[in-house]
């Protein structure tokens, strides 16, 4: 798929823009702070309705102006999409493809998908679960919308019991409700583990082979997704899974009760990363977790390529400035076929690829 062009009305510090990118690299270039990254985020955006630093979509507007405006041109299965978002401060964001309003953000991902590496995405490596189990719902929802809803129902009943759990003492009868939310949660988690596993165990084919190239054949990379004790089979049918995991609530409901929180359910879950047998979050040098990281999404986006028979767009923040020649050389080779969107800080010469670049001057390009 590719991302043809995008305009962007009031979305972080650009008033107006319009871009017309080039099918295969696009290099964004400028100094720091003037909006190289909140392109990214742009297109981004359009694909799934998330941002990685945004919490709420309010983030996204400009200072002291109401709404922003996204649209983009989007080719893909051989199709042309007119992608649009609308977003107003304290209203619900409006999402639509070729004019018809889309009824969940998911549906984006059937049309356009992206893969973004940023300096952030050390993290994957570096810090606790949440952030690889972030990493894997971004992923899946772009690839699934019906796990993307389930995730969304997830959360709302993890906040819902969340409540109840801290108020139970002051409001007893709030307990009467508990059990409903126990049955959902465990439904609903059933069916995100299940999907998750499948994910990972194909991801665990992918990742390897390129970490082992980015380090010449020295390093092995192995994943493992590890869920709830009571799971034997995260891969299970779903119905498999709902048993063992009502098991594990029944046994907890009491230390819940106890100790006011939220102890079982796949909201705890973890995407483990060895290398060579090691905890790479424990143990991995500064380049082995930035090669980590980078390999993950690397075969992200061969996964997406597998399944929807299209590279998504690949968006790298900062990326390549980070690495060294060869790992470079490498990372260019290996992206050769699909669309990639890269941020820089100096108009480099390195990307050799024919291609297109745009320099960006405090939320205005320069030009492009
Ligand atoms: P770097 O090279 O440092 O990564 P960058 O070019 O990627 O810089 P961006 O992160 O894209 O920079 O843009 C940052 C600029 O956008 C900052 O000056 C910030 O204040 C501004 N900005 C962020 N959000 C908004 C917003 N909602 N409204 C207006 N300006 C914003
Ligand atoms: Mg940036």
């Amino acid at each position: 798929m590719i991302l043809k062009g995008l305009e962007l009305d009031f979305f972080r510090n650009y008033v107006h823009a319009e871009l017309s990118f080039s099918p295969s690299v696009n290099v964004i270039w400028g100094e720091n702070a003037q909006g190289k990254t909140n392109l990214l985020e742009a297109a981004a955006y359009l694909s799934s309705c998330r941002s990685h630093r945004a919490r709420y979509d309010r983030e996204l507007i400009q200072f002291g102006v109401d709404h922003a405006f996204l649209k983009g041109e989007v080719f893909s299965h051989s199709r042309d999409f007119t992608l649009e978002a609308r977003i107003h401060r304290g209203e619900r964001r409006q999402l639509f493809s070729n004019g018809v309003k889309l009824k969940t953000a998911g549906e984006l991902g059937e049309v356009f998908n992206t893969i973004l590496f940023c300096p952030e995405d050390l993290s994957l490596i570096r810090d606790g679960a949440g952030a690889r189990r972030r990493f894997l719902d971004d992923a899946i929802c772009q690839l699934r919308p019906r796990y993307a809803a389930a995730l969304g129902e997830y959360k709302r009943l993890y906040e819902q019991k969340t409540r109840i759990l801290r108020d139970w003492e002051e409001k007893p009868s709030l307990l009467d409700t508990l059990d409903d939310f126990n049955l959902r949660m465990v439904q609903v988690g059933a069916y995100l583990i299940h999907y998750r596993a499948h994910f990972v165990k194909r991801l665990s084919v992918l990742t390897p082979p390129i970490q082992s190239d980015f380090s010449g054949g020295r390093e092995k990379l192995a994943l493992r997704y590890e869920t709830v004790s009571t799971v034997t089979d995260p891969e299970a049918s779903p119905k498999v899974i709902l048993e063992q995991l009502l098991a594990h609530q029944q046994s907890h409901r009491r230390a819940e009760l106890d100790s006011r929180q939220c102890l079982s359910g796949p909201h705890k879950d973890d995407l483990a990363v060895e290398i060579d047998g090691q905890s790479a979050r424990q143990f991995a040098s500064q380049g082995q977790t930035r090669t980590a990281a980078l390999s993950l999404k690397l075969a992200c986006r061969e996964l997406f390529q597998e399944d929807t028979g299209e590279w998504p767009v690949l968006l790298l923040d900062d990326v390549l400035s980070e690495l060294d020649n060869r790992r470079q050389a490498f990372v260019l080779e290996r992206i050769d076929g699909g669309q990639v969107l890269i941020t820089c800080c100096e108009e480099t010469g390195a990307l050799a690829r024919d291609g297109k670049r745009f320099q960006v001057k405090g939320g205005t390009l320069v030009h492009g």
